[in-house]
């Protein structure tokens, strides 16, 4: 299978689904990392510009941890609008991924950049399919199953569906610790002790369903994406 994965920033889908990711790729899936805005603005003293750049290779390295593909979609931080050109971005980003199962953020999470990113994700899912909505890659052909991954500290989300990471627990670890920018930021801006949260929430969700760390997910299901199976690994 190909699994695009859609994360507001870079660090995002580290924090939130790594160990998942890890999983499908240890199965031989493609996954596909994408954050839809470049982390400009992420840290008191680099400065945007440089700090766009650092942050790409955090990504890039990050991804390379399980050997996924890392895209960089290029918006800027806390500056994403739903507009016709970022629909139109969304849709050409979902159609080159050409994905089986597409995972992103609820739409209920912190940060407008991850609600956009999470609502613009999903809608371009669907116009993805579209032949008449025209862009560089060809339409794809069927509807792919969408998740929600988990909120940050988990708020207002309840878990539909759980991903034993016990194995892939030190990947994303691994994955996590290339955002060495982020984890200074997150401490000092938020008070957030990245790693150690990272631990927290994989024992907490692993508490819920019997396994010593877990993922949580939510499957997005409205009409047309009820296909039968289950598509976690
Ligand atoms: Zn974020």
């Amino acid at each position: 299978m190909r699994i695009l994965a859609v994360g507001a920033h870079p660090d995002d889908l580290e924090i939130l689904c790594a160990g998942t990711l890890a999983k499908y790729r240890a199965r031989g899936d493609d996954v596909i990392m994408c954050h839809v805005a470049n982390g400009d603005k992420g840290h008191f003293v680099i400065p945007p510009e440089e700090l766009t750049r650092l942050r790409a290779q955090e990504a890039r390295e990050a991804a390379a941890v399980i050997g996924a593909v890392c895209v960089a979609m290029d918006f800027l931080d806390v500056e994403l609008y739903d507009t016709p050109d970022a629909r139109e971005r969304f849709i050409d980003m979902v159609r080159a991924a050409r994905p089986d199962v597409v995972i992103t953020h609820h739409p209920d999470d912190y940060h407008t950049d991850h609600q956009l990113a999470s609502s613009l994700t999903i809608d371009a899912t669907f116009s993805a399919t579209v032949p008449h909505i025209k862009t560089a890659h060809a339409p794809l052909v069927k509807l792919p199953v969408v998740y929600l991954m988990d909120t940050l500290a988990g708020l207002n989300f309840q878990p539909t569906d759980y991903v034993d990471i016990t194995d892939t627990l030190p990947h994303k670890v691994a994955m996590l610790s290339k955002h060495s920018s982020q984890l200074n930021w997150l401490q000092e801006h938020d008070n957030y002790n990245a790693l150690d949260a990272l631990e927290t929430m994989a024992k907490f969700r692993g508490y819920q369903c019997g396994v010593k760390y877990a993922e949580g997910f939510i499957r997005y299901r409205v009409w047309g994406r009820n296909q039968p199976g289950y598509f976690l690994p």
